[in-house]
């Protein structure tokens, strides 16, 4: 593999699969690569000469000596299969500058931040959360920020951070946590909410007292659930440039 002044060669150090197309890696990134929670890496595998790279946001907080990286497998796609293959111990490529506007915003003084994903779009949410935690239980962070996080997927096994997310949810009195399900109907055990993301964040969004004058939303994911969520927030005054933040992962087939 080659790499030059742009890449590290990172090295892969464990893989854990979620579901059969759903699944972590952590790597050891190869050199200094200092970004901040919510900002997304450009990861690539060249083969004969020719580089494929796409975008994955990162799961890891920057105080993580490895980084973490959540991903979906696209059977047709171009790179998701062969990051599929890399087992501990294989090398993959990223570029040394990290990229996104996708961080938390302590700028424009609203205190709420209502976090929006589906799936694989949890990713810099995890980072706001873990970075966050350490900070508050270390004294660096009072708590004056809270965090909502809504989670959809469509089935309950494509949670890959559910637990690490309802013991946040238990532990931190600034971070709430729900993840909804969008086809609950094969897991008469789902004990959780019903529905897609976009569905339930009215409802949601009322129970928590998040207006356009107190909340900044950040939408992950999923193109259809960002298109509808931003239609639902700007109904309700999110219409500032600034109160919405969005990461829109893939641009739908026509
Ligand atoms: C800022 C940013 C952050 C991202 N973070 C993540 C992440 O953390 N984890 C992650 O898995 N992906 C993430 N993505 C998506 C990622 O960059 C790739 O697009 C995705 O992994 C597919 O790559 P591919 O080369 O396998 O498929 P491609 O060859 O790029 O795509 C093939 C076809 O599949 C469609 N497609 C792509 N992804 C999906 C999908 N998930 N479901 C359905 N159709 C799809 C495309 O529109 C295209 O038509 C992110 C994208 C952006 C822009």
């Amino acid at each position: 593999m080659m790499a030059d002044d742009k890449f590290y060669r990172a090295r892969v150090t464990r893989r854990e699969e979620f579901a059969p197309d759903l699944w972590m890696i952590r790597i050891q990134p190869g050199g200094e690569f200092k970004f901040a929670p919510g900002q997304y890496a450009t990861l690539g595998i060249e083969r004969d000469g020719k580089r494929t790279e796409r975008p994955y946001s990162i799961v890891s907080a920057p105080f993580e000596s490895e980084m973490e990286f959540f991903f979906e497998l696209v059977p047709e796609g171009a790179l998701t299969p062969r990051l599929f293959k890399l087992q501990p111990g294989d090398e993959l490529l990223m570029r040394k500058i990290p990229k996104g506007k996708c961080t938390l915003d302590t700028e424009s003084g609203r205190k709420h931040h209502l976090l929006v994903c589906t799936v694989t779009g949890v990713a810099p949410f995890v980072s706001f959360v873990r970075a966050l935690a350490k900070d508050w239980k270390e004294g660096r962070f009072d708590g004056s920020h809270q965090l909502y996080l809504l989670n959809g997927a469509s089935r309950p096994w494509e949670f890959g951070y559910k637990e690490e997310l309802i013991r946040f949810d238990a532990e931190l009195p600034w971070f709430k946590y729900v993840p909804t399900v969008s086809r609950p109907w094969d897991h008469a055990d789902w004990p959780g909410e019903i529905g897609r993301a976009d569905d339930v964040l009215r409802k949601y969004a009322d129970h928590w007292e998040l207006d356009a004058t107190n909340t900044t939303a950040y939408l992950c994911g999923h193109p259809d659930m960002i298109a509808n969520s931003k239609a639902i927030l700007k109904r309700r005054g999110f219409v500032d440039r600034t109160a919405i933040k969005e990461e829109v992962y893939w641009i739908p087939a026509k």
